[in-house]
């Protein structure tokens, strides 16, 4: 059992930068929990607290029911994975991998009979004699991941392990950390501020912002249902759009009012009467036509991208934009006019000051 639990951790660097704050986390056991969050958001404190190589000024933290918040990393029964690859490049591809385990004295058969299986797991059998100055980037990461799994740590920290491959090498490597992963059952957390990566690992992901977790949640229900617009317009390429409407009328008759167009509101948004709010709706929930559809918003076309397997469009309502996706026979063109149409149940409403999600649908 190796459920990190995380207890208003809190983390301040030279008494004013507050680097982490107030973390309530629990990440289950097995669980693969990915960290996302802006350049500077905290994800990295709080994974070094985690691993023990930094110290909370609050809160505490406990894995597999223990607490060890006191304890060192040697301590904590985990294992790393960093943004650089951090192998010994005078060292084989064998030699590197069994490194840890040689630390702890195993006897020689044990270690080799490991090494192999790690090796097999991250395809690097055929290079085990290799130096690992003569391995690609792709290569050399996989070695770090090998000598972290190796040692078959209760716990597993990632920080941000594809960011130095090139984009074609982190896609294939991304599939191939994800199906290791989900052999090895380990309880995972994975370090990293590209949106795509953990919506695609993780089974979880807590967004991060200024040292706090905003939301947490499966991939498919953080995209679908962003808690706050920062979160909505943080996940998803391209980020969920947000209209400016005011609220009128009341109770039964709630519309919002977009420009010349007036959509019908929820009911959660009457205590919002005749204020604003904002309209958050993502481009693939938009329909879109070319001749007047009752009841649509009338729009006008400023920009046509054509993205192989679909188009996207950057549309123009009163003075706001918005981007929508069709498909790629649609008769798009720049200045002509459009007829849109959103998902009534795709529609998500934001309190502009307080940025959370006031209703959805
Ligand atoms: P990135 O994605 O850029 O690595 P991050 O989300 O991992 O960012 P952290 O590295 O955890 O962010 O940094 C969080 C904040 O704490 C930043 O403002 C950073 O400047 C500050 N910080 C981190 N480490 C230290 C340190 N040792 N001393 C002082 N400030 C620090």
């Amino acid at each position: 059992m190796a459920e990190i639990r995380l207890d208003g951790v809190t983390k301040t660097f030279d008494r004013k930068v507050r680097a982490v704050d107030d973390v309530q986390l629990t990440i289950a056991d097995r669980e693969f929990m990915v960290l996302l969050g802006p350049s500077g958001c905290g994800k990295t404190t709080l994974m070094r607290m985690i691993a023990g190589l930094e110290y909370p000024d609050g809160g505490r933290i406990a894995i597999g029911g223990r607490d060890v918040t006191d304890l060192p990393p040697r301590r904590r029964d985990i294992a790393m994975v960093f943004q650089s690859y951090a192998v010994f490049p005078h060292l084989t591809v064998f030699e590197n991998i069994a490194f840890g385990l040689r630390m702890r004295k195993m006897a020689k058969a044990e270690v080799a009979r490991k090494v192999e299986r790690a090796a097999v797991l991250v395809q690097l059998e055929p290079y085990l004699g290799r130096y690992s100055a003569q391995l690609s980037g792709g290569q050399r990461q996989r070695v770090a991941v090998a000598r972290a799994i190796v040692m078959e740590p209760s716990v597993l920290l990632m920080d941000e392990p594809l960011s130095n491959l090139d984009a074609l090498l982190r896609l294939t490597f991304r599939a191939e950390l994800k199906k290791l992963v989900a052999e090895l059952n380990t309880t995972t957390i994975y370090v990293t501020h590209d949106q795509i990566e953990a919506l695609s690992l993780g089974d979880r992901v807590a967004v991060m912002r200024e040292g706090r977790v905003v939301q947490h949640g499966t991939p498919m229900a953080v995209y679908d249902r962003p808690a706050t617009s920062f979160v909505g317009s943080f996940i998803g390429s391209p980020p969920m759009n947000f209209l400016r409407g005011r609220v009128e009328g009341q109770n039964g008759d709630l519309r919002v009012r977009l420009g010349e167009h007036a959509l019908a509101a929820p009911a959660a948004l009457a205590g919002h009467a005749g204020r604003e709010v904002l309209l958050g709706i993502r481009a693939e929930n938009i329909e879109a036509e070319t001749t007047v559809v009752p009841d649509a918003i009338s729009a006008r076309t400023e920009v046509v991208e054509p993205l192989g397997s679909h188009l996207l469009l950057t549309a123009v309502v009163g003075d706001q934009r918005l981007k929508l996706q069709t498909r790629t026979d649609f008769p798009a063109a720049p200045d002509a006019p459009l007829w849109l149409r959103p998902e009534p149940d795709k529609l998500r409403w934001y309190d502009p000051e307080t940025s959370q999600e006031i209703a959805a649908g």
